[in-house]
């Protein structure tokens, strides 16, 4: 089979740091063409818009969304409507309602849709999911503290309207609590702040449960200096079962299970050839449809204005 022609869309920071070399190192992908308003790579046909991309001669199959969550849905749109596979970062977009008729064209079209959870490719999460499954579990703790200052410098589309505030990387929580309980998690509780000046949360704390009334706590921090924190802590029958660094450590009662090489994106192109070539989608919107139910039940507070 030849290789996969892939586009990306949004030549930032992830695309830089993930994208490009996680492609260039899965066999049956490679990248064709850029379309980034202000950034482009040599050697490489460049848009400045994906429209632009679409009425070229560049021939390709696929495209990779890097762009903020706000207007993904658009591009998404347009390109699985002029017959290209969709990988989407994540979050899958800026609301859980319009990814509907993302996937109905997808599969009018014979076409992949990849909503894309990197965190959920970590190491240790798989191992954490099949452990779990044999445990009984009494609490879940969740700290995801970081310091967007160091991690999002000047991105200003985080605090806006749809890109999610602390959410943005607590939502990569999300994906892998969705993926290690063995039952569904809904809200029951959060408390929002928001700082005086911006439309999305920097801190919050949320309240989870599943259908066994497991307590589930999330504790999430964007102005965290310091050590930073990507932990989910299990209480079970047999022990403390606690995944770190974002889901790359995996320990129970302090003895480590497991602890291998980030490989999350590598993981995430070898999923979407594999989905190309089946004729599949895959799109799981639990993670987002907790962000959602977090701001539809969450108490607000405001905070100090926050700059960057
Ligand atoms: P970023 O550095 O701001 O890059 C996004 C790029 O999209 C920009 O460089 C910009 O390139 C383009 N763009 C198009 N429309 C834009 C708009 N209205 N506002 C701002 N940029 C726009 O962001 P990022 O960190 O790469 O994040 C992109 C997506 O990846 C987000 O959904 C994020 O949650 C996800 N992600 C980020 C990380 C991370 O650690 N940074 C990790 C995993 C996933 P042009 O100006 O050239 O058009």
């Amino acid at each position: 089979m030849s290789p996969i022609r892939l586009a990306l869309v949004g030549l930032g920071k992830i695309a830089r740091d993930q994208h490009l070399p996680a492609i260039a190192a899965t066999e049956g992908i490679e990248l064709v063409a850029i379309a980034s308003r202000n950034a482009a790579l040599d050697g490489l046909p460049h848009f400045t818009t994906l429209e632009a991309l679409l009425a070229s001669d560049v021939a390709f199959d696929a495209v990779a969304l890097c762009t903020p969550p706000q207007g993904r849905r658009e591009q998404a749109a347009l390109a699985l409507s002029a017959g290209k596979h969709v990988l989407l970062e994540k979050p899958p977009g800026a609301t859980v309602s319009e990814i509907g008729p993302l996937i109905e064209t997808a599969r009018e079209h014979g076409l992949t849709l990849f909503a894309t959870w990197h965190s959920r490719f970590a190491p240790a999460v798989e191992p954490a999911r099949a452990l779990l499954a044999k445990r009984h579990i009494n609490t879940v703790t969740i700290t995801w503290k970081e310091d967007v200052r160091v991690w999002h410098p000047g991105q200003d589309w985080i605090f806006a309207p749809g890109g999610l505030g602390v959410f943005d990387p607590a939502i990569n929580a999300l994906s892998i609590l969705t993926r290690i309980l063995p039952h569904p998690v809904f809200v029951t509780g959060a408390e929002l702040a928001f700082p005086a000046n911006r439309a999305a949360p920097i801190a919050a704390t949320v309240e989870m449960a599943d259908s066994n009334n497991i307590p589930i706590r999330a504790d999430l921090d964007f102005l965290q200096t310091g050590p930073q924190s990507w932990d989910i802590r299990v209480e079970t029958d047999a022990g403390a079962v606690v995944l770190s660094g974002g889901g790359a450590r995996l320990t129970q009662d302090g003895v480590v299970l497991s602890d291998a090489p980030e490989a999350e994106y590598a993981g995430i192109y070898k999923h979407f050839t594999g989905l190309i070539e089946a004729g599949q989608s895959d799109v799981d919107l639990s993670p987002l449809a907790l962000v959602a139910d977090a701001f539809l039940l969450g108490r607000r507070v405001t905070v100090d204005a926050f700059d960057y």
